[in-house]
């Protein structure tokens, strides 16, 4: 796919002159599009619902359009939970998918009418006595397949992973929680992270359908819902394909028609929790070149750093660059593209071939809109850059500003 940029180069350009670099962009017309694309595509399922993963981009005007555009959230702690909620997404359209969690954050979620969806066994006991004795009316819980199922690339193998219930304990939680007169029920997993094939996808369809069946057969339980997690991809190279949500959808549609129906289950609501997806390829972190050096290696040294994105430190990922107002016949270089932290991973680009730049030049870091802003951190001192949000209309509107020293300072005892 090729990489596009939000608006014209001319208008980030001056963006870029207008506002202090580093900052993120938001593009809210792409944002919507997409998300209106994906509730499109599943337009025959029952009760379909995307619950946005919040913590791609825990930003309130950001989960304010994807509210707009029906989406809940999947929240997994307890500013988590409060940020939904003031963001006017309530009751069940919150999804709590939490781990190791503590008991005010189980109490906060059953207070809000949250579907709360327990990670492991020990969590319904655990839940029971959060809430003082009971255990609220519609309870999901989150299977891990463990062997039975190959993880993404990503997630890696479920067997390592830490999450969810197993095969031999998901149907004795389901028995003891409808023992305990819990009544209605959903079920979850999360086994993918950043595919594109969207077979995995359509394969954790038929997991859960065929759970559903078992369930009504083993325990007489028709489930409200069952989420098939998040894990849709984005396609950070530009040599990559988006993940056709068509295919995913009519995939899940045949397994539903050959499933569920069969089964009696019709009805049975289906649900996802992306994140990434739906921010994603939506934001942008805008930074310019302060210095172009030659040591052993090129660098070309940026005014952001991991504390404006992560990724490509943390987990070697790839972020495709676009430097601004370089023709197609500008002269290019291998440079590594490097930020200003004490940390030599601390690293946007190794080796990536890019016009020549001089100090002052303009670099649009693409796909920035999930696990961007929200993963960065303070170490070394370094603020987080502020957020815009570019309208239909050109404007580009401040969504969070960018941290002071201030707030660096603010909980310290001097
Ligand atoms: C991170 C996460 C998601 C979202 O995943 P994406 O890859 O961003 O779609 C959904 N559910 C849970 C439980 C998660 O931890």
């Amino acid at each position: 796919m090729t990489k596009t940029l939000p608006t014209t180069e001319a208008r980030l350009t001056e963006l870029a002159h207008e506002l202090p670099t580093p900052f993120h962009l938001y593009d809210e017309r792409g944002m919507r599009e997409n998300a209106r694309a994906f509730m499109q595509a599943f337009a025959w399922a029952p009760g379909f619902r995307n619950y946005y993963a919040v913590k791609a981009a825990p930003t309130p005007a950001l989960l304010q359009i994807l509210a707009e555009e029906g989406f809940g959230a999947d929240c997994s702690s307890l500013p988590e939970l409060e940020l939904a909620q003031r963001c006017g997404i309530t009751g069940e359209n919150i999804m709590f998918t939490s781990n190791d969690t503590p008991p005010e954050e189980f109490r906060r979620a059953a207070e809000l009418g949250a579907v709360i969806n327990l990670d492991d066994i020990t969590h319904i006991a655990a839940l029971e006595e959060a809430l003082g004795g009971t255990l609220p009316e519609l309870l999901s819980f989150r299977y891990n397949p463990g062997p039975e199922r190959t993880g993404n690339a990503i997630i890696g193998n479920p067997v390592e992973a830490k999450y969810g219930v197993t095969s031999e304990q998901l149907l004795d939680c389901y028995r003891t929680a409808q023992d305990k007169g819990v009544g209605r029920f959903a079920l979850h997993t999360m086994v993918a992270s950043n595919e594109l094939d969207a077979s995995f996808i359509i394969e954790t369809a038929r997991m859960l359908f065929t759970l559903a069946v078992r369930l009504k057969e083993e325990l007489g339980i028709e489930l409200e819902f069952v989420n098939l997690g998040g894990g849709i991809g984005i396609p950070y190279r530009p040599e990559q394909q988006a993940m056709s949500y068509q295919e995913v959808s009519d995939g899940i549609r045949e397994l539903y028609d050959s499933i569920i129906r069969p089964a009696g289950l019709d009805g049975l609501k289906l649900s996802f929790e992306c994140g990434r997806v739906m921010t994603g390829p939506y934001g942008v972190l805008v930074s310019r070149v302060r210095h172009v050096t030659r040591k052993y290696k090129d660098y070309v040294g940026l005014d952001a750093c991991m504390a404006n994105l992560m990724r490509p430190a943390m987990y070697g990922s790839y972020h495709h660059i676009t430097v601004l107002n370089k023709g197609e016949d500008a002269p290019r270089q291998t440079v590594d593209v490097t930020g200003s932290l004490c940390e030599n991973n601390d690293k946007f680009a190794i080796d990536r071939e890019l016009p020549v730049m001089q100090p002052g030049d303009v670099v649009v870091i693409h796909d920035a809109g999930a696990h961007g802003h929200s993963m960065g951190f303070n170490y070394n001192g370094k603020l987080r850059s502020a957020e815009y949000l570019l309208r239909a209309d050109g404007r580009a509107e401040m969504i969070r500003r960018a941290e002071t020293m201030d707030d660096l300072f603010a909980t310290l005892s001097w």
